[in-house]
């Protein structure tokens, strides 16, 4: 089954209603969601569901279901689970979620200063990393800080935009990430635009102006093989 995904259009939406589809020992299904389940390096979100009479039920992670769009939201294992038809309120955890948009929109910012196709990258809240297929030479912690919150200081609005497989399949160069391939299957991809900085495919949740990062800082470099050189870092402020 399937669930419209509000975060797609809405990012910032914090709290809603949905009704519930399906429950089983895997997690519940709602026919809409503000939670972005784990996916391209960003962590699944948390929160609660509410029923109508008060009870929280605790959402300590959201995954992909098994098929398209189908969002599984993991309710902590004491929690008591709704019924199938039942309304919920949904509540976002959302300073949680703010820092990992801050940080993950951060991550799209660095990918154009370290110029080097990305091995892999993750997304917490706390702190976010990407891995470069690059000489350790040319990674320098302070000239990275510099460029990536000189970049960031320009303020400049994102852009979600949708193009199809094909278009896609036709500007290959599009796709930084070696690791992650694009979601497909929809006849169409998402793409995030920041104008002037990036465009790349990406499903996750992003800032609106990229001034909301503030500042990053270079929190370390390390080798974790040849081809992942892991560049870490965090939110100066
Ligand atoms: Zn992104």
């Amino acid at each position: 089954m399937s669930t419209e995904l509000l975060f797609r259009d809405d990012a910032y939406a914090k709290s809603g209603s949905a009704r519930v589809i399906a429950v089983d020992e895997r997690g519940i299904e709602l026919d809409r969601t503000i939670f972005y389940p784990m996916g391209g390096g960003q962590q699944g979100d948390t929160g609660a569901l509410v029923r109508a009479n008060g009870e929280r039920i605790a959402i300590v992670d959201t995954r992909k279901g098994d098929t398209m769009d189908s969002v599984r939201h993991v309710a902590e294992p004491s929690a008591p689970l709704p019924k199938p038809g039942e309304t919920l309120a949904l509540e976002l955890d959302w300073p949680r979620r703010y820092a990992l948009m801050r940080l993950h929109t951060a991550l799209h910012v660095m990918s154009c200063v370290v110029v080097a196709p990305v091995t892999g990258g993750n997304i917490a809240p706390d702190k976010a990393r990407l891995d470069f297929d690059i000489d350790m030479s040319l990674l320098d912690a302070g000239k990275i800080e510099r460029e990536t919150n000189a970049l960031i200081a320009r303020g400049i609005e994102t852009e979600t935009v949708w193009i199809t497989d094909q278009e896609l399949d036709a500007r290959p160069e599009l796709v930084k990430t070696m690791s992650v391939q694009p979601p497909r299957g929809g006849g169409r991809v998402r793409l995030l635009r920041i104008p002037g900085i990036d465009l790349q495919p990406c499903g996750g949740t992003h800032v609106r102006n990229i001034a909301e990062i503030g500042a990053i800082r270079v929190l370390k470099i390390r080798s974790e093989g040849r081809r992942n050189r892991r560049v870490e870092i965090a939110l100066a402020g």
